[in-house]
């Protein structure tokens, strides 16, 4: 039998997981990629193999019984005993949105380590306690297994301090009311891949997926992003607003009669593609539309995008190369063109036919700027932060 990392992502509803085959000296392979979705509900379990065939599709369960974090994680792991018999789990690496001021590495996780992160959740308080109820369920159902947090702001902190901090009294400050910025396991993993396609330099990644940010990197390190102390910040995205003036916020307090909850569903759920479209969260849908609103949202989105990236550019002091990445940036030809062209006084010259082929270079031999089309892979990276913390260890 192989030895396996499992890796968890585990949310309100639902928790997905990869398996690797843990090899010495190669890169982690990908066995497996699932889901249990419906927590607490309906609940509904997906498999596939590496190469995206299903292996396992079940909705049916027994009358009255609504599985919680412990419950699936239990079922996952009884699953892989007995469906996946050539690879034993040894490890597990779990995504965790928050480190907050100390954790700027990826971590075995041990009681201090989650009094520790417990203390984060009013930072984080959609993501964090899902991610902890299933490293504190996984303690309980396998407690043989080592495991590993990997955080969502943990290769943001070695940021230049100025790029951290907000134009605050300094006590707020001091207690962490801080830039953070978020998505960071996927640019970790794109700054992995960036010496296959370029030399060391200065690098903005786009990183478009239903929740988007940009993140700027000097030789490989961040040094900007546009998400701030939460993930709401920077870019519009799916369905949050990305950077909105905060008088907006206390208008809506105090003059048209929301209270916190009802700001924060209009800040992360209702907003973004979704509120100014009226339509859809899902580009797909706004690209393929003929309504205005829906063209407004897009234009919207690709004008933030070259907004923001050139803010970053200044971050940097300049620019060597553009990188898309996750499902717009890797998929949505109409989208990069867009953004692109929007940058063409920064040097960005798009070559239209590899951008429709989908890269990986996009831009023309001649471009000042080269720009790529690169995936990300944010499992394979905690799959790889486990292997090297455990060894560590
Ligand atoms: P997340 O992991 O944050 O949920 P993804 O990285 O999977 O999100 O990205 C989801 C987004 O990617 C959705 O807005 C979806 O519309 C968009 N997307 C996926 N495929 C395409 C495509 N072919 N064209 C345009 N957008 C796409």
């Amino acid at each position: 039998m192989k030895p396996g990392i499992l890796v968890i992502n585990a949310g309100s509803s639902s928790i997905k997981f990869a398996v690797f085959r843990d090899a010495a000296q190669i890169e982690p392979q990908l066995l497996l990629k699932g889901q249990m979705e419906g927590l607490g509900s309906d609940p509904n379990f997906r498999v596939k193999d590496a190469s995206g065939q299903s292996v396992e599709e079940r909705d049916e369960w027994p009358r009255g019984s609504s599985l919680d974090h412990a419950g699936a994680l239990r079922y996952i792991l009884d699953w892989l005993d007995e469906c996946a018999s050539e690879v034993k789990i040894g490890a597990v690496g779990h995504r965790v949105v928050h480190g907050g001021l100390s954790y700027d590495r990826a971590v075995q996780v041990d009681e201090g380590v989650i009094a520790d992160l417990e203390r984060l959740i009013p930072l984080a308080p959609l993501h964090q306690p899902h991610n902890l109820a299933s490293i504190r369920a996984l303690a309980e159902v396998a407690p043989e297994l080592p495991q590993v947090a990997c955080f969502d702001t943990a290769f943001h902190r070695a940021q230049p301090r100025v790029a951290q901090l907000f134009a605050l009294p300094r006590a707020l400050l001091d207690s962490g009311v801080r830039r953070y910025g978020f998505h960071g396991l996927s640019y970790e993993y794109i700054a992995r891949r960036l010496p296959d396609y370029m030399p060391a330099g200065k690098v903005v990644v786009a990183h478009l997926g239903s929740g988007a940010s940009l993140c700027a990197l000097q030789d490989g390190r961040s040094v900007e992003s546009t998400m701030g102390f939460t993930a709401v910040d920077g870019l519009p995205m799916g369905t949050r607003t990305g950077a909105l003036d905060p008088g907006v916020v206390l208008y809506l307090l105090q003059e048209r009669g929301y209270d916190a909850r009802a700001i924060e569903k209009l800040l992360y759920k209702e907003s973004g593609l979704l509120g100014v479209s009226g339509i859809s969260n899902d580009m797909r849908d706004l690209l393929e539309s003929d309504d205005p609103n829906a063209a407004e949202a897009v234009e919207l989105f690709v004008y933030h995008v070259g907004k923001h990236a050139a803010a970053l550019a200044s971050a940097l002091e300049g620019l060597d190369a553009l990188v898309f990445t996750a499902g717009i940036g890797e998929n949505a030809a109409a989208v990069r063109e867009r953004v692109c062209r929007r940058l063409e006084w920064l040097g960005v010259r798009l070559d239209p036919e590899a951008n429709r082929r989908g890269g990986p270079r996009i831009s023309t031999e001649a471009s000042p700027v080269s720009v790529w089309v690169i995936p990300t892979d944010e499992e394979r990276m905690i799959a790889l932060h486990v292997r090297d913390c455990l060894r560590a260890a």
